[in-house]
């Protein structure tokens, strides 16, 4: 009997890009977001995996330390396109220091708030929302349906839509054979090389014309176009296919949280709790501390993009970070209370869930390269508490 030898070849950046897929998929980002591998060769080896909020010197210093081949960045470092690689702006320093570095830098930013632990998990658990009241705050397209469109001559509509449906079109949740249809007018000229269904070779003619409209999945596109081919009797069918981006509440995946505190509390207890577990030391207050709340939406991370989507929840409170002036303003005209518990803070305590969950995934996948969180600052605030009254220390030298 032989022992076969243990696999000890290393990990490559293409297998942790692969991890990172499983958990916080690239489909799950905004459309405007830059999730991915950023700088980096998915073939270069990797023996640890810096987890950090931001590339700033002082990561990519640490990851020079823990000889960490990937940074694997909640903040896209490469957002806007840049016209070239120089060190004179700073996304451009930094992605030509990690280059040089050897370093790999993989970005998961929307598509890690949308995941499972995300960003707004530490905001959820310190206030105890109820499991059974939580929902996303704004569900996630739904994955890549499709509609397909096309124009049948009313009296072979029905016969079309139950092709299209044998081919898997049509299927809404629990329901097949779903289609809508509406009349209207189709025209056409048959050129003297077309065999007509219907109509003049040669003339314009109008036909009453059924728009039928079914969803499908991509993965069926091409069988529902081949069974539309097949059931439709015009020579020439015009059809149109189009992605859909429909929030899909049924994978729970989104933006934020918004559920209900098992009993209401005053506003100053939301604030005081997330300040306490998160930790946010920062936290500001924008409503009346002894009002009650029971909603409560959540968002780690910057905020002021879901205030409609936290009033339309007819959340009491929306507990988020980097809420500017005037979206607060208008929030509190409206009755909702506002609690910003800071951008870093709260995405900060996010990191070190990810940082877990990503080694256990590792472990699963037989993977070796250790995840390591990172410590270096990079929130650029700090609280300043003035000195107040007559005489300041700094001005008794003028004296
Ligand atoms: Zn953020």
């Amino acid at each position: 009997m032989t022992a076969s030898a243990p696999d000890t070849a290393p990990d490559r950046v293409a297998d942790w890009i692969r991890l990172i897929e499983a958990r916080y998929p690239a489909r799950d980002a905004q459309s405007w977001d830059a999730p991915g591998l950023q700088v980096g060769d998915p073939r270069d080896e990797v023996h640890r995996v810096l987890v950090c909020l931001d590339v700033t010197e002082a990561t990519l210093a640490e990851a020079a330390q823990h000889g960490a081949e990937l940074v694997l960045a909640h903040h896209p470092l490469l957002f806007r396109p840049l016209a070239r690689l120089t060190p004179d702006s700073a996304p451009g320093r930094l992605a030509l220091a990690a280059a040089r570095a050897g370093v790999s830098v993989h970005a998961a930013h929307t598509n890690l708030d949308a995941g499972t632990p995300g960003t707004t998990e530490p905001i959820t658990d310190a206030l105890g929302l109820d499991p059974a009241t939580l929902r996303p705050l704004q569900p996630v397209a739904a994955p890549g349906k499709r509609k397909l469109v096309t124009f049948v001559p009313v009296e072979d509509t029905l016969r079309v839509l139950g092709a299209l449906s044998e081919a898997g079109a049509g299927v809404i949740g629990a329901y097949d054979h779903c289609g809508f249809r509406v009349q209207g007018t189709g025209s056409f000229r048959p050129s003297p090389e077309a065999n007509p269904h219907l109509g003049q070779v040669g003339s314009v003619n109008e036909v009453t014309e059924d728009r039928l409209e079914v969803e499908l999945a991509p993965s069926d596109v091409e069988r529902v176009v081949a069974a539309l081919w097949e059931a439709h009797p015009y020579e020439e069918v015009a059809y149109d296919v189009y992605p859909l981006e429909v929030p899909d509440a049924a994978s729970g995946k989104g933006l934020g949280r918004v559920g209900d505190l098992p009993e209401p509390r005053p506003l100053r207890w939301v604030a005081d709790r997330v300040a306490a577990h998160v930790p946010a030391p920062h936290l500001r207050l924008a409503g009346d501390p002894d009002q009650p709340v029971r909603r409560i939406a959540a968002l780690g991370g910057s905020g002021d993009g879901l205030i409609d989507a936290a009033l339309a929840a007819q959340a009491d409170c929306y507990v988020t970070g980097d809420l500017r002036h005037h979206p607060t303003l208008d929030a509190r005209t409206q009755g909702l209370a506002l609690v910003d518990a800071g951008h870093g803070a709260v995405e900060g305590a996010a990191l070190t869930r990810v940082a877990a969950a990503l080694t256990d995934d590792a472990r699963h996948a037989g993977l070796q390269a250790q995840v390591v969180l990172s410590q270096a600052p990079t929130e650029p605030w700090a609280t300043y508490r003035p000195v107040t009254g007559a005489h300041h220390p700094d001005d008794e030298e003028d004296r």
